[in-house]
């Protein structure tokens, strides 16, 4: 006899299952029918129809791989235990910012003392990483993102702001979750997987911090982690 406990996170396995393969299956499905176009094109000597049916197979297979990257982050959180080390958080940040697009790079600030903290390395990558995405994917391009990373008496904090447009109250619990988007058809449209920020969480509380959200809708958010 399985007890509610176990029942329910059988439910949520089912559940993830479902919801990842239907995330996978869209990307698929849609560059099975722009090859299939594409091949028709290219009989038809249409280079430049096929040649935009090839980009859209070229953004469902980037999207397909961020997908992968996201459930694979998403099962080493889940499967190996945290390996801390002493490293340098602001190394960590300063190499996450370098792998965002120069455009968005020009509009982050981030200001901070020489921080070294006890964390496994790749779980702080994930968190500044789809911190510093969303804050990226949900406000405009001509808007500044700020990460602060500073110490007090018994804390490290690391707070990432954006201007964009905000999160309402009532979505704020939700966002946590996997796979719930605010905006579905925008939010994947943007980019996202819907899991960012369920990673976030899970590599934050198995280094023992939590995590809060500041937001008013319209106006932006922080996102803010504490050790
Ligand atoms: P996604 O991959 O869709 O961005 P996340 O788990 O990272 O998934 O975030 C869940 C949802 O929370 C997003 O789809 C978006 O609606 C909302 N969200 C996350 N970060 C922000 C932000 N900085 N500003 C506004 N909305 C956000």
């Amino acid at each position: 006899m399985m007890d509610k406990d176990n029942q329910d996170i059988d439910k949520l396995k089912q559940e993830f299952i479902a919801n990842a393969s239907h995330e996978l299956k869209t990307p698929v499905t849609s560059i099975q029918l722009a090859v299939e176009t594409a091949i028709s094109a290219l009989e038809n000597s249409e280079i430049e129809d096929a040649k935009r049916f090839m980009n859209q197979i070229l953004q469902d297979s980037q999207r397909m791989t961020l997908l992968l990257s996201d459930l694979l982050d998403l099962s080493q959180l889940e499967v190996n235990n945290p390996e801390k080390e002493l490293v340098s958080l602001n190394a960590i940040i300063d190499a996450e910012i370098g792998f965002l697009s120069n455009e968005n790079k020009n509009r982050v600030v981030f200001e901070s003392e020489d921080i070294e903290f006890l964390i496994d390395p790749s779980d702080f990558s994930m968190i500044i990483r789809n911190l510093l995405r969303n804050a990226c994917n949900y406000s405009e391009l001509d808007k500044e993102i700020n990460i602060k990373l500073f110490k007090n008496e018994s804390n490290v904090v690391l707070s990432v702001v954006d201007k964009g447009r905000g999160i309402a109250t009532t979505d704020q619990e939700r966002i946590f979750e996997r796979f719930y988007r605010v905006d579905k058809g925008r939010s994947r449209s943007l980019g996202g997987t819907g899991i960012g920020l369920s990673i976030v969480k899970h590599a934050v509380e198995r280094n023992g911090g939590v995590i809060e959200l500041i937001s008013q809708f319209g106006e932006g958010s922080e996102f803010k982690v504490i050790f």
